[in-house]
């Protein structure tokens, strides 16, 4: 065995940070808008010197973590439970931090982020490697945009501006005034571009069935999480309406995957790092999905550099992800400064897999120099 594989994990650090959100980009849906956001940023260090990053991102209305939070569970449990333990396999690691904490997943997969670029690193492969891939090294990539009118005009301009081709639409509040979005969004972009329809569960079944049959003559690409996250029987009734339904609020761990699997309840399942876990276990459930037959796409909860590297990982590791719909490598085009020196290789079009070990990023000097 490698040595350097034995080595333990010797030291956890975190920064907190709040970037600011672009305004023209903010994304509002029936869940709330992500106007103001928190993350903590982690680094772990092995016994052997070599250092994992990580990135907590997550909201309030997702998952009930924060930073704060992050940082609580952080210090009272988690450090504890990982401090001295090996490194290898990162899986027990995993395990250690699911038996002294319940739920919490965006906050452990923050820290698993930096586990497995550890693990990576020390095996001087890109993460997507140690994965078990990659099967791919390009992923097409959409913008969300939301708001009618002048907002949503302006969203798309910047969108364009940044490069992207393929748009989500964020829906599920009023029926009319959806409608009227994604005509005005069709309209904007004309009849060959790609629009996806995502409706945070805001709508109960009756209206999900009217707004599906309303915005069909759009030609929306998808309809995501038309209902509430626990409707699966909801979910299911909705795949005859001629749309790929996929179930992201529905899916957070592998049981809920196992939930969907079993009501037939979605054609595509929207993968986090954040929801998962961790990037090992998001690859773990999107073998599944796809050994049932599903669709993956890697889903955003507007990530930093740090959160999209993973995701771009994940993305390249996966046995099948959707060649129809784009997913959401993005984060980091929603704030106004990123917290990389580089690495991470994306544009509005689409995220390419680097050839340099671990995650493949670098902090910025400011942001290593609060690390020490
Ligand atoms: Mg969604």
């Amino acid at each position: 065995m490698n040595r350097s594989l034995q080595a333990t994990v010797a030291e956890l650090k975190t920064v907190a940070i709040s970037p600011r959100v672009k305004p023209e980009l903010l994304v509002s849906g029936a869940r709330g808008s992500h106007d103001r956001s928190d993350f903590l940023l982690v680094k772990m260090i092995t016994s052997a010197g070599v250092a994992g990053i990580g990135e907590v991102s997550a909201t309030l209305t997702w998952s009930g973590e924060d930073s704060t939070t992050a940082q609580h569970v952080i210090d009272t449990v988690l450090r504890p439970a990982l401090i001295g333990k090996p490194l290898t396999p990162v899986a027990e690691l995993e395990a250690a931090m699911d038996t002294v904490l319940a739920g919490h997943p965006f906050t452990k997969a923050g820290i698993s982020i930096a586990l497995w670029d550890a693990y990576a690193r020390t095996l001087d492969v890109p993460l997507a490697v140690a994965l078990g891939g990659p099967r791919r090294t390009d992923i097409a990539v959409k913008c969300s945009l939301s708001g009618n009118g002048e907002r949503l005009r302006t969203g798309l301009e910047h969108a364009r501006a940044a490069g992207f081709e393929a748009y989500k639409i964020k829906i599920g509040m009023d029926v009319p005034t959806d409608v009227a979005r994604l005509r005005e969004l069709r309209e904007l972009v004309g009849s060959d571009a790609f629009i996806g329809l995502d409706a945070n569960g805001g709508y109960s079944r009756t209206a999900a069935r009217r707004a599906g049959r309303l915005l069909l003559p759009y030609e929306p690409a998808f309809f995501e999480q038309p209902v509430q996250p626990g409707d699966l029987p909801g979910m299911a009734s909705l795949r005859d309406l001629g749309l790929p339904i996929v179930a992201d609020e529905s899916v957070f761990g592998m049981d809920d995957l196992m939930a969907v699997l079993a009501a037939d309840a979605a054609d595509v399942i929207s993968l986090y790092v954040g929801k998962s876990g961790g990037p090992g276990r998001a690859v773990a459930m999107g073998r599944i999905a796809a050994a049932a037959g599903l669709d993956v796409i890697i889903g955003s909860n507007g990530e930093l550099g740090v959160g999209a590297a993973a995701q771009l990982h994940v993305a390249c590791a996966l046995d099948r992800l959707s060649e129809e719909i784009p997913s959401d490598i993005i984060g980091a085009h929603y704030y106004t400064s990123d917290i990389l020196a580089g690495g991470l290789d994306a544009t509005g079009v689409r995220a390419r897999l680097g050839d340099g070990p671990g995650l493949g990023v670098t902090l910025t000097e400011d942001l290593e120099a609060a690390f020490r």
